[in-house]
């Protein structure tokens, strides 16, 4: 669907120049010399002939079909130059001419004018303010970068121009090989969803990498990647924060999420990697790109040097993979074949004044052995090192096992021509063993993202129509937030167990309540205006007769009081004492990409203190209620220390789940927070005791 920019069958250079230095002299060029066989038009008002080919003062003269325009003319001039493609029939538009919506007011409404026209004669734009389109397998280049990177398997877009010529050039010296090359610039049409579903299905394209800084559609991003990220791993930068937005958070969910959060977990969710520079983005790129794929988490390291095979080994575990355990074979045709002072175990050390024959030795045992499902090559130059025997033997190895080696032969200026033979045998290599590891532990990831079995979202019976009910009644007050009495109806209506509680105006009622309830019972200051009632002293719980119940009730309305002169109090809220267990939160709080994102974490006053919390763009499918509970680092506590009992964690899922089918079902809940989540033991179920929510400015049906 973007054949029009990667395998166009013609290409108009609007603005083509004959003068050296012009940019529209580097794309003609670029054009020219990348070997493109299709037909190439020149359009410039003021030439009658460029480079030996005719050329065309307006695009509606050129003769044949025109697939793509290639715009570098100044900004002022698009307008009218895209209506004319229009009328002739262009199907796609590289813009790369600047100043538009990054320049300004001026620059947006511009913008806005190109794309009207754009639209309304159907023409795709890259662009504007981008670098253009480079495909090595058409081939085309149609950019003005400085070169043009050899064929390869990486399929790379970016939003920053600049940056995609620093990564050409790097990628020129490196050798790396590029299937498609797009700078995506403003993004006034095609953006990342776009060249991810182009990209899906192309044979050269075995990975798909990404430079951005913010997106339009997260949902939809989310859609697309979950279903690319089967076929090809995608690996991204994302880097600047989007506006979280200005509104006020009332909720613990609200101060602990955040942009960043919700990229975090969209990207975890739809399978995309994430990579925390560029430095990342192509040492994970390099291992997909060239390797097989790793079907499993045993690692085998093979190294010249204990340092480095130690730190290897500390990389490895810290990142949640395993040093595979070698099988007894193995371990003796180990033995048979190293020195007595080489360690045969994982990590197998040949010891320093190892040449490439122990290498080979050491290599064929682990790569052979089924326990090992990937290994990393360390290599250290020391005095007899045969730097280049190992890298051959390394490559020769490697390309007889379907499994992934990576190398990491370690300095610079000895060690080059062994890289250079590890490169040209698709062995990518890595300076450090950290570098080497985190490439694996990518792999690793994909792997388990494969594995990972087609989502099930399971549906609770709710009660929809009472919570729209309870909302109107509340927006008809004036107010966004719930109060008690509106919050408990939506839990209930929503199959949520909560405590006994009854909102008392006077002491006479709470006297009432309590004796009702049965004692003994927590007593809380009922006010919109306090958002955490413990930090005033406004919670007391374990309260065991009438008249303790006679003296708090003053005790905290005089503390409502004391801590907002003006506030709202509604009175005291008498609560059923529910059996003491872990406190869990889950919440939720709108991001304004992604949507709604829940939180997960251990609770209890002190959550924003101990930030012990996790993140998922809902809905979410049992498996990923379930990994939430396994993520926190509290994870051991409820799963029971000490001789305690495990907590009921079956009954967790659900509430999470119960939550994320209510805030996908109400999109009009902004916020929310069930803090604490009484958890008892398992089997014995959880309470939700304490919850608020807030709703959107405006109703939304
Ligand atoms: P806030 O979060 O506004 O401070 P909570 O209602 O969450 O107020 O109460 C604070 C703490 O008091 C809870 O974390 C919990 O430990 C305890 N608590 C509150 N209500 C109950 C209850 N009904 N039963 C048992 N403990 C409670
Ligand atoms: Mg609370």
């Amino acid at each position: 669907m973007l054949e029009m920019f990667l395998t166009p069958k013609s290409v108009a250079v609007i603005g083509a120049a004959r003068e050296p230095g012009k940019l529209g002299y580097g794309v003609i060029t670029n054009i020219l010399n990348c070997g493109y066989t299709g037909k190439v038009y020149p359009v410039n008002p003021k030439a009658d002939e460029i480079l030996g080919l005719p050329c065309y003062h307006s695009v509606v003269d050129i003769p044949g079909e025109v697939d793509l325009a290639v715009i570098v003319i100044p900004n002022k001039f698009v307008p009218q130059t895209m209506e004319e493609c229009g009328k002739k029939g262009v199907k796609g538009a590289v813009i790369i001419t600047a100043g538009f919506r990054e320049a300004g007011p001026d620059g947006i409404k511009l913008e806005r004018q190109v794309m009207d026209l754009a639209r309304q004669y159907g023409v795709r734009v890259v662009g504007p303010n981008c670098l253009g389109v480079i495909s090595t397998y058409t081939p085309l280049n149609a950019s003005f970068a400085a070169g043009m990177p050899p064929k390869g398997a990486i399929a790379f877009m970016s939003q920053s121009g600049a940056l995609c010529t620093a990564i050409l050039d790097w990628a020129l010296a490196k050798e790396i090989g590029f299937s498609h090359f797009v700078s995506l610039g403003n993004k006034a049409d095609v953006n990342e969803i776009d060249l991810l579903q182009g990209w899906e299905d192309d044979e050269h394209s075995r990975v798909v990498i990404v430079y951005m800084e913010g997106i339009g559609d997260g949902p939809k991003l989310m859609e697309v990647a979950r279903r690319v990220s089967q076929k090809k791993p995608i690996i991204a930068v994302k880097s600047g924060n989007t506006a979280a937005g200005s509104r006020a958070v009332s909720s613990h969910t609200g101060s602990l999420a955040g942009s960043e959060k919700a990229y975090e977990a969209a990207f975890n969710q739809a399978g995309i990697l994430r990579a925390s520079s560029i430095e990342q983005l192509f040492d994970y790129s390099l291992a997909f790109a060239y390797q097989p794929a790793l079907k499993g988490n045993n690692i085998a390291i093979v190294t010249n040097a204990g340092g480095p095979g130690i730190m290897a080994t500390d990389a490895l575990e810290t990142g949640g993979m395993k040093l595979a355990t070698l099988q007894p074979e193995t371990v003796e045709f180990l033995r048979q074949g190293l020195p007595a002072a080489a360690n045969i175990y994982n990590p197998v050390d040949v010891i320093g004044d190892a040449l490439a024959d122990r290498y080979t030795h050491a290599l064929k045992g682990v790569l052979d052995d089924k326990n090992v499902d990937g290994v990393i090559v360390i290599l250290t130059p020391q005095v007899y090192t045969q730097i280049e025997a190992t890298a051959e033997v390394v490559a020769r190895l490697a390309a007889e096992h379907d499994k992934p080696v990576l190398g990491c032969f370690m300095g610079e200026l000895k060690v080059a021509p062994g890289i250079k033979i590890l490169n040209q045998h698709n062995i990518p290599n890595y300076s450090f063993p950290e570098r080497a590891v985190g490439a694996m532990r990518a792999m690793y990831q994909y792997c388990k993202r494969l594995q990972r079995p087609a989502p099930q979202y399971e549906r609770f019976e709710a009660d929809q129509e009472r919570v729209r009910q309870v909302f109107e009644r509340v927006r008809s007050e004036g107010r966004l937030s719930l109060g008690d009495a509106e919050s408990r109806e939506v839990m209930e209506a929503y199959g949520m167990h909560i405590p006994r509680s009854v909102l008392a105006k006077t002491v006479d009622e709470a006297v009432a309540a309590a004796d009702d309830i049965g004692y003994p019972v927590v007593m809380k200051i009922a006010s919109p205006d306090i958002l955490h009632k413990s930090d005033i002293g406004g919670v007391k719980v374990n309260v065991r007769d009438a008249e303790q119940v006679r003296d708090l009730f003053d005790l905290l309305i005089y503390r409502g009081r004391r801590y907002m002169e003006n506030a709202q109090i509604w009175g005291v809220q008498v609560q059923e004492m529910v059996p003491k267990g872990k406190e869990c939160i889950i919440g939720m709080n709108r991001d304004p990409q992604f949507g709604p994102l829940l939180m997960f974490g251990l609770g209890g006053i002190y959550v924003e203190v101990l930030k012990d919390v996790t993140f998922r763009v809902a809905p979410v499918s049992h498996q990923e209620a379930t990994e939430m509970i396994d993520e926190i680092r509290s994870y051991h506590l409820l799963r029971g220390v000490r001789g305690e009992k495990p907590s009921d964690l079956k009954a967790i899922a659900e509430y999470i789940q119960r939550v994320s089918q209510l805030v996908t079902d109400l999109p009009e809940i902004v916020e929310m927070d069930i803090n604490p989540l009484m958890v008892n033991e398992a089997g014995k179920g959880v309470v939700a005791v304490d919850f608020r929510f807030v709703l959107s400015q405006q109703s939304i049906k």
